[in-house]
């Protein structure tokens, strides 16, 4: 099957163009940071590497968070429910031939660690169990 727009070859039965993608998103790389090289970096390979639309990691400007409740006491720490002012990128619009915004979405934000390198060990540890839950 080819991307009608494209006409590259979509290898799994999926509406994503990956050399697409990976174009959207090295042109993108420099519109956003963590501030952490390290957390780019990572945040970055995931999408190059993506397959589908919900493979990859977004870096949310805490600017586009709206938080609403607070649980300081969850069983792992700091949960807060927000909403992602504008949401991801991924609803593919038949008029634009572009993705766009999905629009407003409720979303969990976990307080992890101020430590980049805890950070990334924290997500590494979660993405790895994502992605055997995935395979199954
Ligand atoms: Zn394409």
């Amino acid at each position: 099957m080819a991307d009608p727009q494209c006409q590259h070859t979509l290898s799994n039965g999926t509406l994503w163009c990956k050399p697409c993608w990976r174009r959207h998103f090295v042109n993108n790389f420099n519109d956003w940071t963590t501030g952490h090289d390290n957390i780019d970096e990572f945040i970055r390979t995931t999408q190059l590497e993506a397959n589908k639309v919900t493979d990859y990691l977004h870096f949310i400007p805490s600017g586009e968070l709206t938080i609403e409740t607070t649980y300081k006491n969850a069983e792992v720490g700091i949960v807060q429910i927000a909403c992602w002012i504008g949401g991801p990128q991924d609803v593919w619009d038949d008029n634009t031939y572009a993705y766009k915004r999905r629009g407003d979405l409720k979303v969990a934000v976990q307080y992890i660690s101020e430590d980049p390198d805890e950070f990334l060990q924290e997500v590494g540890k979660a993405l790895d169990h994502l992605l055997l839950a995935d395979m199954k």
